[in-house]
């Protein structure tokens, strides 16, 4: 008790009452129980009271001169700052209590004279409590009711984002990758109707995305809650096939799992470049030729002798030369598989035979930077173009050479299986990181940007294996972990004639 004047009030409590008595007798006994009291003894001077200050409570008596209780409560009640204060009632015993016309006022109980202490107490209680339910109540209901007018303009934002935006939208299920919606956009770039895709599935139209497309993309969705500018084929309805970014997140929609899809379509941002690239190079090539004719003719010293400086400045144009030379050969090599201009030629070969000759061309390459190149090569016919295999598999075994450490072993295996055979090139070398596993495929992707330069690679060599063995209905891929070493696996189809 020493320190109570510090403790908070329960609450605050106006009593108005003309009887001097009664105010001291109330006042004391709920200053007691911890409230804190103001007492008047006129109803003008309550209305004052309450107005300048609103109490949490007001005891009120009836039978008061000048203006009374029912009075005192009405006014109350018409006053925004105080209209919500519980009243109770207090009057006499002998006072013709009009209990009818207490309520109708606005009373919330009543009390009579003499008190007992304990009911005025269990009364005022109550009422403060159900007040501060009340109170509670209203104030969620304020913070309910902004919340939906910020989620109102939420969704309005988002639905005009969706309706008008340029880039193809939709929103699928994540159990079922079935179509919610879909805007404007979408239908122009698939072609579709909005009753052929709404409610169908990804698996059921014809979108060009396999299962296991879907299946990779949905699994690093899941993993992250988000896809960045994914590069994939999407299948219109005509036929066409765009090449499309695709970014996706994960929403939630009446409780149902939904991702947000959002597409960009950059087919003709890469037929000009393709075109652009093909022409480049298509450009360079009679000068490089002229170049690498001049550089052969100061080679062998029919113009005179170099000195050894001389000599060393000519060997570093020549790698350099050469280097060019790979790359525009490579772009043009792809730019033809891709365009369908080269078709594979197969013929019917023996997979040991292509392993040894692989291993055979590599040997050298491997012997400088001291790879041990072991070959575990199985017979089995296939029908394949042996140059293009032996392109992929030199290939292969060149980056496992290149990426691997003196004294490393690259292994070439041969696994047969019913109806395919999967080669295996495993290195022992520095391993690839798992988001760039996929990439390395596309053109020009390299793990460390100075992959090219200090590996002397052209950044096409994979592109150009994965077109080769596209070709053969096979497929190509990387496993690898870091620092231990990679594997990249390719498998055939058995094909007939
Ligand atoms: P490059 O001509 O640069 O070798 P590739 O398309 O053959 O081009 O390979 C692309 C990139 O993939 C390489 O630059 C390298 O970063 C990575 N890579 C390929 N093979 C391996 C490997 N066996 N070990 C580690 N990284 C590899």
């Amino acid at each position: 008790m020493m320190h109570s004047q510090w403790v908070t009030p329960k609450a605050n409590i106006l009593v108005i009452d003309d009887t001097p008595e009664n105010l001291y007798l109330l006042a004391a006994m709920l200053t007691e129980q911890g409230y804190k009291v103001r007492s008047v003894t006129k109803g003008a001077a309550g209305l004052r009271g309450a107005q300048a200050s609103p109490p949490d409570l007001i005891l009120l008596d009836i039978n008061m001169p000048e203006i009374n209780g029912y009075e005192v409560c009405q006014s109350l009640k018409q006053s925004d700052r105080t209209r919500d204060i519980p009243v109770i009632f207090i009057s006499a015993m002998n006072d013709v209590l009009d209990k009818v016309k207490a309520f109708s006022v606005g009373g919330v109980d009543y009390i009579t004279k003499p008190f007992q202490v304990e009911e005025v107490l269990v009364r005022v209680e109550n009422h403060l409590t159900i007040r501060n339910l009340q109170k509670q109540l209203q104030e969620q209901n304020t913070r309910l009711q902004q919340e939906i007018r910020d989620r109102k303009l939420a969704e309005e934002k988002f639905a005009k984002a969706f309706r008008s935006s340029p880039s193809p939208i939709s929103i699928t299920t994540v159990s079922e990758g079935r179509f919610i919606d879909i805007n404007s956009s979408f239908l122009k770039m698939s072609g579709y109707s909005l009753e052929e895709i709404i409610n169908h599935c990804v698996d059921d139209l014809n979108l060009g995305i396999t299962q296991e497309h879907y299946a990779s993309n949905l699994q690093k969705l899941l993993e992250t809650g988000a896809l960045q500018n994914h590069e994939m084929e999407f299948r219109t309805k005509s036929g066409e096939v765009r090449i499309v970014l695709l970014s996706a997140e994960l929403i939630h929609l009446d409780g149902t799992e939904c991702i947000l899809n959002i597409v960009n379509d950059i087919t003709e941002r890469k037929r000009l470049e393709n075109e652009f690239i093909s022409l480049v190079s298509h450009e360079l090539r009679t000068p490089l030729t002229s170049v690498i004719g001049s550089l052969d003719l100061l080679g062998t010293g029919q113009l005179g002798t170099l000195n050894v400086k001389g000599q060393q400045v000519l060997n570093i144009a020549i790698t350099n030369i050469e280097r060019l030379n790979r790359l525009v050969n490579e772009i043009l090599d792809l730019e033809r598989m891709k365009s369908g201009k080269i078709a594979m030629q197969p013929v019917n070969c023996n997979v040991a035979d292509l392993i040894v000759q692989a291993a055979e061309a590599m040997q050298a390459m491997a012997e400088r930077a001291q790879i041990n190149l072991v070959t575990e090569p199985a017979s089995h016919e296939i029908f394949v173009d042996p140059d293009r295999m032996l392109q992929t598999l030199t290939n292969l075994i060149a980056n496992a050479i290149k990426f691997s450490k003196v004294g490393d072993t690259v292994w070439l295996r041969v696994r047969l299986h019913t109806d395919h055979l999967q080669i295996e090139i495993q290195d022992q070398g520095r391993g690839i990181p798992a988001n760039k596993l996929q990439t390395i495929f596309e053109r020009f992707q390299q793990v460390d940007v100075s992959d090219s330069r200090k590996k002397g690679g052209t950044g096409l060599g994979l592109a150009i294996c994965r077109n080769i063995v596209e070709q053969h209905q096979g497929k190509i891929w990387a496993e690898s972990i870091l620092g231990e070493g990679s594997t990249f696996h390719i498998i055939l189809p058995f094909l007939k004639k």
